[in-house]
């Protein structure tokens, strides 16, 4: 098993929010504790997590990040969570992280403060970390498209202001919510100043909002579930993708503890290895769903029997999806210099 921690890996599918690891929520209660917040956590701090075999599903796992955020909502506790959680996906040989994170407006800070924290928390994260960390800014389905705007705005301000850190943006939220055509003006306005995107895509069976998406050429999409004729797309929805290629962020446990697929052996990750369309191994929320980057890795080479090459390729192939241009050469000498010890 330590195969998989060791394998230097990237995560490419991270929200923070979802990421808070009960240590991590234990350290962010006692810090309200000390410093005398209201800590509204009591009660619910138990449901957090969304284990195998939990009876609530996707709509449901919406309400519980709320939980989170009651823990996350001034500048000095979000950068406590962002720096706790960046130390865990380092010591589980996480190498490259793209963390993100919905900007929110909270009575103690406002969006621009929210993103300008993450920044700050990831480069002093930096400097003892190993791992390299971007950023990527979310923005949720269920927003006002005004708010929507805003975010793009702001991701483009930032982005300028640290090309280092911000990469991309992403859509993400209840998939149930909002609609995809009216996001597209603040998504292009942020590819087009240079941002990379990639969008929620296929969580629940839409496909015309599929077909949009795919046709809107996003760098990568994340989930893709609902996108082949047996999980809920169309031919069309399938050929599509399987013509252009776009690399898919695969989350198994999320997928299967939401319910949003039966069981991890008919998980679509074997349709898309096969019809060998780019996927990247990520968490999504690796503290709601009680794993980590080196499980999924475990679970994914065990269920679909990958072959140590074939796990190594996986991890190989990841890097040539990083949104982070610059580090893309630093990750694939990393993995090779790896196999080249382990073969
Ligand atoms: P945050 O952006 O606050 O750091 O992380 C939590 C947020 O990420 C949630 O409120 C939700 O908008 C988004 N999110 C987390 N997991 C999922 C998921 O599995 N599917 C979708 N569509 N959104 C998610």
């Amino acid at each position: 098993e330590t195969f998989f921690v060791d394998l230097p890996k990237v995560e490419l599918h991270a929200h923070l929010n979802g990421s808070l690891s009960p240590a991590t929520m234990l350290q962010l209660k006692r810090y309200h504790a000390d410093s005398g917040l209201e800590d509204k956590t009591n009660a619910f701090f138990d449901e957090f997590q969304i284990g195998a075999g939990d009876s609530r599903n996707l709509t449901d796992c919406f309400q519980v990040f709320s939980i989170a955020h009651s823990l996350t909502s001034t500048p000095e506790t979000l950068a406590l969570a962002t720096s706790l959680t960046l130390q865990e996906f380092q010591d589980d040989g996480c190498c490259y992280l793209e963390l993100r994170s919905t900007p929110r407006d909270t009575p103690q800070m406002s969006k621009l403060q929210y993103i300008e924290t993450l920044v700050q928390a990831i480069q002093k994260s930096s400097l003892h970390l190993t791992m390299i960390t971007r950023l990527i800014v979310s923005i949720n389905r269920r927003s006002p498209l005004e708010e929507a705007e805003q975010i793009a705005d702001l991701a483009i301000e930032y982005y300028k202001k640290y090309p280092d850190v911000i990469v991309g943006i992403e859509l993400s939220g209840d998939p149930m919510a909002g609609v995809f055509q009216e996001f597209v003006p603040a998504l292009s306005k942020a590819k087009e100043a240079g941002l990379k995107v990639t969008l929620h895509c296929g969580e629940v069976c839409n496909p015309e909002e599929v077909m949009a998406m795919l046709k809107f050429k996003p760098d990568r999409i994340g989930h893709g579930i609902c996108i082949h004729p047996k999980y809920g797309g169309t031919e069309e929805t399938w050929s599509t993708l399987c013509k252009l290629k776009i690399p898919v962020e695969v989350c198994l446990t999320s997928n299967v503890n939401t319910k949003s697929v039966p069981d991890y052996d008919s998980h679509h990750f074997k349709l898309l290895y096969d019809a060998e369309i780019p996927v990247i191994i990520c968490t999504d929320d690796k503290g709601v769903f009680a794993t980590s980057l080196s499980r999924e890795y475990q679970i994914c080479v065990n269920t679909f029997s990958l072959t140590s090459y074939q796990t190594a390729r996986l991890a190989l192939n990841a890097c040539q999806y990083v949104f982070a241009d610059n580090v893309r050469k630093t990750l694939n000498d990393k993995l090779l210099n790896f196999i080249d010890k382990n073969s």
